[in-house]
C-alpha cells in the first residue's frame, strides 16, 4: 500500500490530538523536516508518496512528540519575530510571547535614537532577542550574556547566520557581570519559573538552567537588579519579561532599584502581563 502526504498528515494529526494543542501544525513540521521541504510545499502536494524510510523517519518523530517533546528539539531550530534560530537542548524554545519584550525594547531604542547605542541581553538562550534587536536596529551594539556556555554555541551559530559577530558580542558568566561597561538598555527573559508548581512531565525537556526562578520565581530579577545601577547608564531603559502573575512584584523590585524611573507593565497578546518596563522620563539636564 502507498501512502501519501496527506494520509501521514491525517494519521499524525490523530496521534497528536492528546497530547498536543496544534496537532496538524506539529504533525506539518515534523513531516516538512523529514522531507526537507517548506511547509508549504506539503499542501501543494498532498498525493506525493514519502519513501518507506521517509515514513518511517516521520512516525518516529511523531511518536516522540506524542511525549511532549518541543517541535523545535525535533526540528532543530524555531521562529522567532520573523527570524529562524538553531536550537538546542540546551536553550529555552524561544516564545512567541518573547516578541512583546523585543517590540517593547526597539520602541525604547527608537526613542532613545542616538547611533552607537549599547543594549545587554541578560541570559540570552539562542540569542533569539538579542540578534532581533541587532537585526533591526542596524547601529547598535549588542552585548548577551549567559551561564551556560552550552547555549552560547548556539548563539554563536545564530550570530553567524545573520552575519551579526561585529555587533553581537556573546559574553560567559553571571547575569550582568561579563558586560564591560555601561549599556543603555538592559532587556532579559530570566528564569522565573516556579518549577515546584510545575508538572515535572511538563519540564522534562527543557533546561532547568533556563526556567528555574526559584522558590518564589524572583531569586534572579533581584540578583540581576541589585547590581543594575552599575551598569546602566543614567538615562537607560530596562525591561524584563515576566510571568503573569509577576507583574505587581517585579514592578516594586525596579521601583527599589531604579527609582528615578517611570515604570509599567505590559500585557502580551493573550491578554497576560509579560514585560515590566523601566525608563527615565525625568530630563536630567
Ligand atoms: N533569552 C532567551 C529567550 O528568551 O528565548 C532565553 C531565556 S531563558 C528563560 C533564560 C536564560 O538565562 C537561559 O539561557 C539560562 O542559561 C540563562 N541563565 C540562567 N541563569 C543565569 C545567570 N546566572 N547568568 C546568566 N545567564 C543565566
Ligand atoms: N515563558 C516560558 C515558560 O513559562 C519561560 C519562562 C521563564 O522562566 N523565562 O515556559
Amino acid at each position: 500500500m502507498f501512502t501519501t502526504i496527506g494520509d501521514l498528515l491525517r494519521g499524525a494529526t490523530l496521534q497528536l490530538r492528546e497530547p498536543s494543542t496544534t496537532p496538524r501544525l506539529d504533525a506539518e513540521l515534523l513531516l516538512a523536516h523529514i522531507l526537507g521541504w517548506p511547509r508549504s510545499r506539503l499542501l501543494a502536494e498532498r498525493d506525493y508518496q514519502p519513501t518507506n524510510e521517509q515514513a518511517a523517519a516521520f512516525a518516529a518523530l511523531v511518536a516522540r512528540r506524542a511525549t511532549q517533546e518541543p517541535v523545535a528539539y525535533l526540528v532543530g531550530h524555531k521562529a522567532f519575530y520573523g527570524l529562524d534560530f538553531a536550537v538546542s537542548r540546551d536553550t529555552l524554545v524561544p516564545r512567541p510571547e518573547t516578541e512583546l519584550l523585543v517590540e517593547l525594547a526597539l520602541a525604547e531604542a527608537r526613542r532613545l535614537s542616538s547611533a552607537g547605542l549599547s543594549i545587554a541581553d541578560i541570559g540570552t538562550g539562542t540569542g533569539a532577542i538579542a540578534i532581533a534587536l541587532a537585526h533591526h536596529l542596524p547601529t547598535a551594539l549588542v552585548y548577551a550574556t549567559d551561564i551556560s556556555a552550552a547555549a552560547l554555541e548556539v548563539a554563536q551559530r545564530n550570530v553567524a547566520r545573520y552575519g551579526l559577530d561585529e555587533r553581537v558580542r556573546l559574553l560567559h558568566g553571571d547575569l550582568l557581570a561579563p558586560l564591560p561597561g555601561l549599556v543603555d538598555i538592559i532587556v532579559s527573559n530570566p528564569p522565573y519559573t516556579i518549577l515546584a508548581e510545575v508538572e515535572p512531565n511538563v519540564r522534562a525537556h527543557e533546561p532547568w538552567l533556563a526556567l528555574d526562578g526559584g522558590p518564589d520565581g524572583a531569586t534572579v530579577y533581584r540578583r540581576l537588579l541589585a547590581d543594575v545601577s552599575a551598569y546602566l547608564h543614567p538615562h537607560g531603559a530596562i525591561l524584563l519579561e515576566i510571568g503573569a502573575w509577576q507583574g505587581a512584584l517585579v514592578a516594586d523590585l525596579l521601583r527599589e532599584s531604579y527609582p528615578s524611573a517611570t515604570v509599567s507593565v505590559h500585557q502580551d497578546l493573550a491578554g497576560h502581563d509579560r514585560v515590566v518596563r523601566a525608563v527615565q522620563t525625568v530630563n536630567l539636564a
